[in-house]
């Protein structure tokens, strides 16, 4: 849940540059969509920035014949992601714009997931404002997810930044061995939209096992690292870990883990050796 920078292209652009080198009947059908296009893109924006994706109902009949929406389909399957194409080089910009996918902030860019998926929305399907970098776990889990109100939008990285408060935390179960399970917790800035998207985004991406699992293996190494400390130097050493990642990123899984450990007399009294 990490935001990114819009990308600085038009839907316009995007979708000549796919359009480009289709055959001359197939390009016909689809420039005779391109102002479809242009307007279900102004739309999106609008929508996205308001938390209105749900309202966006009419771009799913349209157009309704399906050799368009199939046509509009291969702009991204054959045109935009194929790496023979030209417009390949508008794909590699936009996955480069994440290093880390900004859906779980953790595993690597690999693809471009649609925000409305393309299954749904063909009209959208190459409009740079719906293309997130994600990674394949992320896209794979997101699917064809469709919202149904307001309170059903996963964050979208180009609309929505919630990186400046905490709102990722962590608590220790203080049986052996330690683990640590992580939960959302609100600002009180939030109103109940945000609050629910963020819950659904989490569980969406199927963030507290992913963030659980990596804790779990941190804290194996992170056993040997204290055992070898001074018992009285730990709490020092962990408060200072915690704080550091909170600078870098409040929101990072191993500043909400550490966190949690610098406040739990059980693992610093010995709790962290127990296995
Ligand atoms: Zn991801």
């Amino acid at each position: 849940m990490r935001p990114v920078q819009a990308p600085d292209l038009s839907a316009r652009e995007v979708y000549a540059l796919c359009i480009s080198k289709t055959l001359p009947k197939v390009k016909a059908r689809l420039k005779a969509l391109e102002e479809d296009v242009v307007k279900a893109a102004d739309k999106f924006e609008a929508a996205a920035s308001t938390v209105a994706l749900h309202a966006l109902a009419e771009l799913k009949t349209n157009p309704s014949d399906e050799a368009d929406r199939v046509q509009l389909t291969k702009n991204y399957t054959q045109r935009l992601a194929n790496k023979d194409h030209p417009a390949r080089e508008i794909y590699d910009e936009l996955k480069i714009a994440g290093r880390l996918c900004p859906l779980c902030a953790h595993r690597d860019v690999e693809t471009l997931d649609h925000q409305l998926p393309k299954s749904l929305y063909p009209l959208l399907a190459v409009v740079p404002s719906n293309l997130v970098p994600a990674c394949r776990s992320c896209n794979t889990l997101k699917s064809d997810a469709d919202p149904k109100g307001s309170f059903d939008q996963t964050l979208h990285p180009y609309f929505d930044d919630i990186s400046k408060e905490q709102w990722l935390f962590a608590r220790v179960h203080e049986v052996a061995p330690a683990c640590v399970s992580f939960y959302v917790k609100p600002p009180e800035s939030w109103d109940e939209v945000l609050t629910a998207r963020v819950h659904w985004h989490f569980q969406m991406f199927g963030l507290a096992e992913l963030y659980g699992n990596q804790a779990g293996r941190a804290m194996t190494s992170l056993r040997y690292v204290l055992k070898r400390k001074a018992p009285s130097t730990i709490p020092t050493y962990l408060k200072d870990e915690a704080d550091g990642g909170a600078d870098e990123d409040p929101n990072a899984w191993k500043t909400a883990m550490f966190q949690a450990l610098a406040s739990s007399s059980w693992y610093i009294n010995g709790g962290f050796a127990l296995e």
